[in-house]
């Protein structure tokens, strides 16, 4: 079988050889060392330049001083401060303003900046883009959209160079990452049902939360690579 797309994640646990560095000799049909070796040189020319060097090495920093002790709170505070960056922003849904209250004064003890901007803030009413009173969460009431290129633009002009995304939905938070001139971070990914824990629908996607698998469900594990992504 010859493969044309990565497929890392039906990677079986008993090979996941790029760890050792032997991708090309181990990997399965549809290890992206097999399947598009070009690719990765190409990434190499971006990798390699000095702002990006600057940052993978900060993180791979980060990631071993703090392993399995900081938590993600504290490893975003030393990844900025190895960066040498000087102002941080905070990019909020506005039902965690009061977590970023707390934030922002965790980063300001470390001696950073911070600008910090709700989701809602300029109070543009959601039929603004086209939305339909039947499109509200609560129809029949005023409702503010989510701003998140406004966002961006306003902590861009802040001069932030790491923005912190706190409890963005899904898409609002694509369009800020989209816009932010900074580096962008997620501390907290919202999930209004699992407490902000997405993870735990995987996790639980075949007991309690296996309403989430659509019409085309595997029969069983483990799962293979699907159809549309083979070449015969
Ligand atoms: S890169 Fe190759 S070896 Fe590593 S997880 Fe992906 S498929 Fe497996
Ligand atoms: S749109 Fe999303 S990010 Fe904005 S207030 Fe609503 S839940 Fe929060």
């Amino acid at each position: 079988m010859t493969y044309q797309t990565p497929s890392c994640s039906y990677c079986p646990g008993t090979i996941r050889a790029c760890r050792q560095g032997e991708g090309e000799l181990r990997g399965p049909a549809f290890c992206p060392s097999k399947v598009d070796p070009g690719g990765i040189a190409k990434a190499w020319e971006s990798s390699s330049e000095p702002f990006n060097m600057r940052v993978a090495r900060a993180a791979a920093q980060v990631e071993a001083e703090g392993y399995c002790r900081w938590t993600r709170v504290e490893e975003v505070c030393q990844f900025a401060k190895k960066m040498g960056f000087r102002k941080v922003g905070i990019a909020m849904c506005i039902s965690f303003v009061d977590l970023g209250h707390v934030l922002s004064a965790i980063l300001e003890s470390h001696g950073l900046e911070v600008a910090s901007v709700a989701c809602k803030h300029g109070g543009v009413p959601k039929e603004r883009i086209g939305l339909k009173d039947e499109d509200k969460v609560n129809p029949g009431n005023f409702e503010a959209m989510c701003n998140p290129v406004s966002q961006a633009e306003l902590l861009n002009r802040a001069g932030c160079e790491l923005n912190v995304i706190l409890g963005l939905c899904v898409g609002h938070d694509s369009l800020f990452a989209r816009h932010s001139a900074g580096l962008v971070t997620t501390l907290v990914a919202k999930d209004r049902v699992l407490a902000h824990n997405p993870v735990g629908a995987l996790q639980l996607a075949d007991s309690y939360f296996s309403r989430v698998w659509g019409p085309h469900k595997p029969a069983k594990l483990p799962f293979k690579p699907a159809e549309g992504r083979k070449r015969t």
